[in-house]
């Protein structure tokens, strides 16, 4: 690149020569002059004009030699001034030069700022991320030292973000970068991948328990709640790990492995994890089970369970709740969370819903035959929700095994609801318009507002267990119960506790009011003859006392 003196130093010689050209002609000018000034003071002189009377003009005129001496001096002074002009217009130029540079440089470097951060949270991008990884990796591998390299990824942004709406999750996305990057240090790399997901770059640690460590102080960072349009959030992560050498030798297996132990973390849901080979082993083990699912659907290899929900106030069964398993040849019998979420990441959730509404209403006409005359309730998941086919399916079913719609309850969870509320609505007007009840599933889980669940055509709110199970412990559990029985009451809504265990908490939410529950305490879910069989026995729990109201 040229220097800005080469440049000074070229524009001042391009100039001076333009204005020598300038001096020489004027040079010449006075060169003229002064031979016409001889030639006529020669003959002023002598009457003559020859070389003669030129010469003696000069010798004896005192006055000719003060105008010789103008050309020398226009000359000096010329170049003088010249060399002056010239150097001022060149420091314009430069001047003017340097400005256009570091314009230049500016756009330039927003050009590449942009290409490599991400632009809401102004973190560094995957771009950024991969790029310090290679020189993480090329200095680590010079000093025979380990780096580590970790994923973290939002727990149930999915729903945060369908419930509070884009706008809000991104305000979450931010403060969530803000606290991560002040929990790490400077030479550390914290950059977003993509959606809710992170990444922290640890270029130098001593031993791989170090990552673990910055990843505790990362899910600390997490722990105070955020306040998001004036809710607070309590924000979870689930943070995978992966380290130099000893879990990969290039930056994309490393990449790769930290996103496969974030996985697995989140499954297991235990905050944080190394990665290691058998996960691999997983993450195998549920592509190949996506693709037995959609045979056992097709076969029969899913099962319904149900458990009795029984009324706080008689102690008797007043419906059942069906609950899938799959009964699968090689793992045994595997619980919904393990196969819902892959059924609804796959679509297999469709077929797997209409097996589901196919077999209950057949089992729920099958007891009312043997005189169970209670109810069946059926869990639908949100993109099941929002299909315009669902009414139609269920009108089908109803009309083959001769079910009263009116005994059937529809469980939603708020996040279901949420996710499309309008379309939700939609599908939820019709199927109540034909005489099915719906109930809100997990309440309290959720972040809708009560505003809201007024507008649902919802007649039932099971109050999530993990509040129920803990109430006689802990007073906040506590308060959230009585809260959520008034409400339903005050919204005319029967009131259901999921997760009901011993007898204690029986009594006490006997006392609060509450209409039915569920749970270990009653029976956990069995199979449809045993349900029957426990109908006819003797109410399992006495008759309460606490009348309703
Ligand atoms: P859910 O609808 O909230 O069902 C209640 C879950 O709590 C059931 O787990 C039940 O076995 C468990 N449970 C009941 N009482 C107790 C108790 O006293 N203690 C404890 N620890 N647990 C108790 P399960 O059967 O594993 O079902 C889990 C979830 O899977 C269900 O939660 C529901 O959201 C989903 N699910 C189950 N069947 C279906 C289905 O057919 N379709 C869809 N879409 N989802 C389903
Ligand atoms: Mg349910
Ligand atoms: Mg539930």
């Amino acid at each position: 690149m040229i220097s800005d003196n080469e440049i000074v130093s070229a524009s001042k010689h391009l100039l001076m020569t333009k204005v020598s050209k300038h001096a020489i002609f004027g040079l010449l000018i006075a060169l003229t002059c002064i031979l016409v000034a001889t030639s006529l003071a020669g003959f002023f002189e002598s009457g003559r004009i020859n070389l003669d009377s030129m010469v003696y003009a000069q010798k004896t005129n005192f006055a000719l030699w003060v105008l010789d001496l103008m050309p020398f001096l226009f000359a000096m002074w010329g170049q003088y001034s010249s060399s002056l002009m010239a150097k001022e217009a060149t420091v314009v130029i430069m001047d003017q030069t340097s400005e256009l540079r570091a314009h230049a440089d500016a756009i330039e470097y927003k050009a590449s700022y942009q290409a490599t951060h991400d632009t809401l949270t102004g973190l560094p991008n995957r771009i950024l991320v991969f790029d310090r990884m290679l020189q993480a990796h090329s200095s680590a591998r010079r000093d025979d030292r380990p780096f580590a390299v970790l994923v973290m990824d939002l727990d149930h942004f999915k729903e945060i973000n369908d419930t509070l709406g884009h706008y809000n999750g991104d305000r979450l996305l931010k403060q969530v970068a803000t606290r991560i990057k002040d929990s790490v240090r400077d030479i550390d790399t914290v950059g977003r991948l993509g959606g809710d997901e992170f990444a922290v770059l640890l270029p130098t640690i001593s031993a791989p328990e170090d990552a673990e460590e910055v990843a505790k102080k990362l899910l600390k960072a997490l722990e105070p709640q955020f306040q998001i349009h004036g809710i607070n959030l309590d924000v979870t992560a689930s943070i995978g790990i992966a380290v130099y050498p000893e879990h990969g030798d290039d930056v994309d297996t490393l990449m790769q492995r930290a996103d496969v132990a974030m996985y697995a973390t989140k499954n297991a849901r235990t905050g944080y994890g190394q990665y290691c080979p058998s996960l691999d082993a997983n993450s195998k083990r549920r592509l190949s089970l996506a693709g037995e699912l959609r045979q056992s659907i097709e076969t029969g290899g899913l099962v319904l369970h149900y458990q009795p929900k029984v009324s706080l106030r008689t102690g008797r069964i007043a419906g059942a709740e069906a609950l899938v398993r799959w009964q699968h040849p090689e793992h045994g019998l595997m619980f919904p969370d393990e196969f819902i979420p892959l059924a609804e990441r796959t679509g297999l959730i469709r077929p797997l819903t209409l097996w589901v509404i196919e077999h209950g209403l057949e089992d729920c006409a099958y007891w009312n035959a043997q005189g169970l005359n209670v109810g069946v309730s059926l869990n639908i998941s949100a993109r099941e929700l929002i299909d315009p086919q669902l009414p139609g399916t269920f009108e089908k079913f109803l009309n083959i095994h001769a079910v009263d719609p009116s005994l059937v309850v529809l469980e939603l969870t708020e996040s279901a609801i949420m996710a499309d509320p309008q379309r939700a609505l939609d599908v939820m007007n019709r199927l109540n318009a034909m005489g099915m009840k719906m109930s809100v599933d997990d309440f309290g889980t959720g972040y809708s507002s009560l505003a809201y669940l007024k507008q649902l055509p919802v007649s039932e709110i099971k109050i999530d267990k993990s509040f129920v199970m803990d109430m006689l412990q802990d007073e906040n559990d506590a308060v959230i119960v009585r809260a959520t029985i008034d409400l339903g009451h005050n919204l005319s809504m029967s009131v259901v506790a999921e997760g009901v265990q011993d007898r204690a908490t029986w009594d006490q939410l006997g006392r609060l009011g509450c209409d039915l529950m569920q749970g270990q305490f009653t029976g956990m879910p069995m199979e449809c003859n045993e349900l029957i069989e426990r109908a006819n026995q003797e109410p399992a729990q006495p008759t309460s006392v606490y009348a309703k109201g």
